[in-house]
């Protein structure tokens, strides 16, 4: 393939050493760092303002799943000390005042474009720089490009037939509008069952006249338990957070600090097991599933935690054909995220609410009022899409990106990415990826995998600097060696079990391949400083060009 040239371009800025894509937590923490470097950055970011996630997913009853205290910045001590979180899970708007104020704490918006896509960034191997273009017509010349386009930042919209025709309004729970959205005597239909719509369903139930949810697949749910936080609780947190956030990087596998269990499921005789399920049951949140130390690993001792789980749904749904329905029995529990809900299970109880299976019958046809399955037409006046996102990969696919020989990033992840460290993808120089596939991820609590990431490309940038060193790449190698060990990890898991968004699964035509890196952040961070501290091997960099003659060092 011949060398990609050079676009004609019309240079909007001076000299930039890096352009970032997204202001997201990601984006603003890497302008912020990058900055202390003296570098010159520049931020893209399609939105309106900051934010990512949590600018975009404003639906009913959004809210993180991670404790606040925890899904939280950790980087600046005055920060984490003056924030007052309001509850034990803050609300969505909460958080993006939160964005909004490391925003302007921080002085960055002045650095970021906003309500501009970027299109393509195509690199120029003579110059070793890379033009990045965006929806404005503009042409953007950087050392580096830095992508911090998220995770779960492109919502997908199934293709139903008849959809156009479709006369309500329509939403979709990862692009919801920014005015409120009253659905006081509207038949409303919710189509999917994932954490945005178990999020979201109880609160559209309170206000439809009649609301009918249309589950392809049964999910694993936890109550969430949200309260309101008190001084003291936020006072404990604060006073040891040198110590909380040490643990959350190094010793817990998903980068939330909780109990460590010593053992597993079937160590334990029923009655204790069912004791400490409960327990977690009643304490609430996510961490249900750090009960025991194998629940993903040995089916029959996850069979425990996904029979204690059904049982509870029987229990609280009335109707038994309806808590059959809810009851996941095509998965292992944890294999998809597990879901933290208040009253989801409590809501199908309720006389205006109607659950239709769309697994056994899927949805036909979008009729001008109606949504056609199983032969039958479920009237609705507005239809909510919580179905999701092309998530890992789609924000990253959606940008013409061309590296050596003109190479396409798409085309070169075509059978599923291929990173080393899910930082870089060899072929590519001097473009990072913030929680990229190959990293902890979205296996973790995100803001501490979000600054493991910043820190270690702008260490990394820094390392370079020092040495004149002009470009890195990930070589070959390293990249097939990593996405080895990924897979491996993966397949002494139950996690590849599930056809779950992690494996791309709900992208009709996406490669099937577990995206995430499952060693845990701890294990994870640890092989990223130690490839650092061996002067950052697997990579390869470049020394500045000397007049006529290039000398690529491995260092
Ligand atoms: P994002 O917040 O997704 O930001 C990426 C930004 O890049 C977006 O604003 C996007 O517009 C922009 N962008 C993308 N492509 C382009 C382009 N081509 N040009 C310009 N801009 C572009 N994680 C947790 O750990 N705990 C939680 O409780 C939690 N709750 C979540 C709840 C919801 C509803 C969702 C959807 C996700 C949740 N997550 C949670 C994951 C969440 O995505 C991360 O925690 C975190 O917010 C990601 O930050 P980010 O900056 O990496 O990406
Ligand atoms: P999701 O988990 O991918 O759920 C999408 C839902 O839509 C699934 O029930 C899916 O069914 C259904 N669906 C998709 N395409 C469909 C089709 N063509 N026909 C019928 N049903 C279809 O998406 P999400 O709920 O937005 O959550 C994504 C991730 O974001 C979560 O896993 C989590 O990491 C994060 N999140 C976190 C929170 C939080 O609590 N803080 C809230 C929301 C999101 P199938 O399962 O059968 O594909």
């Amino acid at each position: 393939m011949a060398a990609a040239q050079p676009q004609p371009v019309s240079h909007q800025n001076a000299r930039i050493d890096v352009v970032v894509v997204g202001a997201g937590f990601a984006g603003l923490y890497l302008l912020h760092k990058l900055r202390g470097l003296g570098l010159h950055v520049k931020v893209f970011e399609q939105g309106g303002d900051v934010g990512g996630t949590w600018y975009w997913n404003r639906y009913p009853g959004a809210r993180c799943d991670v404790e606040s205290m925890q899904y939280s910045f950790s980087f600046d001590d005055k920060l984490q000390q003056e924030w007052n979180w309001s509850e034990r899970y803050a609300p969505q708007p909460e958080i993006l005042r939160y964005a909004g104020h490391v925003a302007d704490r921080y002085d960055l918006r002045g650095d970021i474009q906003f309500n501009t896509t970027v299109k393509s960034a195509v690199f120029d191997e003579r110059a070793n720089r890379w033009t990045v273009t965006t929806s404005d017509g503009q042409a953007t010349i950087a050392q580096h490009v830095v992508l911090a386009t998220g995770c779960l930042s492109n919502a997908r919209t199934p293709e139903f037939r008849g959809m156009k025709d479709f006369k309500g309004k329509v939403y979709h729970t990862g692009n919801w509008p920014h005015e409120p959205v009253d659905f006081t005597g509207l038949r409303v239909g919710v189509i999917g069952t994932g954490s945005s719509a178990i999020q979201s369903i109880p609160l559209i139930a309170e206000q439809a006249s009649q609301l009918t949810v249309f589950q392809r697949t049964a999910n694993f749910s936890v109550p969430a338990r949200n309260a309101p936080l008190t001084d003291d609780e936020r006072k404990s947190f604060r006073d040891n957070y040198p110590e909380i956030r040490r643990q959350a990087r190094e010793d817990f596998k998903n980068g939330i600090v909780q109990p460590i269990p010593d053992r597993g499921a079937l160590d334990d005789p029923e009655h204790e097991r069912r004791e400490k399920y409960h327990a977690r049951w009643t304490s609430g949140g996510l961490t249900f599933m750090g009960v025991y130390n194998n629940l993903v690993l040995d089916q029959r001792a996850n069979d425990t935690a996904a029979d204690f789980i059904r049982e509870r749904i029987s229990e609280i749904v009335s109707d038994p054909e309806t808590a059959r329905l809810l009851q996941p029995t095509d998965h292992p529990v944890g294999s998809k995220r597990i879901c933290v809900d208040t009253d989801y299970y409590a809501t199908f109880n309720r006389s205006n609410v109607t659950l239709v299976d769309i697994k056994a019958h899927p949805i036909e046809q979008i009729l001008p009022h109606a949504v056609r399955t199983g032969g039958k037409d479920y009237e609705v006046d507005a239809l909510v899409l919580a179905t999701g996102f092309d998530a890992m990969t789609g924000s990253v696919a959606k940008i013409d990106i061309r590296g050596r020989g003109g190479q396409t990033l798409n085309d070169k992840w075509a059978e599923g990415p291929r990173t080393y460290l899910g930082l870089m993808s060899a072929g590519f120089p001097n473009l990072f990826i913030v929680t990229g596939p190959g990293s902890p991820s979205v296996l973790s609590n995100m803001i501490v995998s979000i600054e493991q990431h910043v820190d270690w490309i702008t260490d990394c940038l820094s390392y370079m600097r020092d040495r004149g060193a002009e470009v890195i790449e990930a070589t070959h190698p390293a990249e097939d060696k990593w996405v080895a060990h990924v897979n491996e990890v993966a397949a002494g898991t139950l996690y590849p079990q599930a056809n779950s968004w992690y494996m791309g699964a709900n992208i009709p035509g996406k490669p099937q391949i577990f995206m995430p890196y499952i060693g845990g952040v701890g294990v994870y961070r640890q092989i990223c400083n130690d490839v650092a501290a061996k002067d950052y091997e697997g990579f390869a960099m470049t020394v500045r060009a000397r007049p006529k003659t290039k000398e690529a060092v491995a260092l």
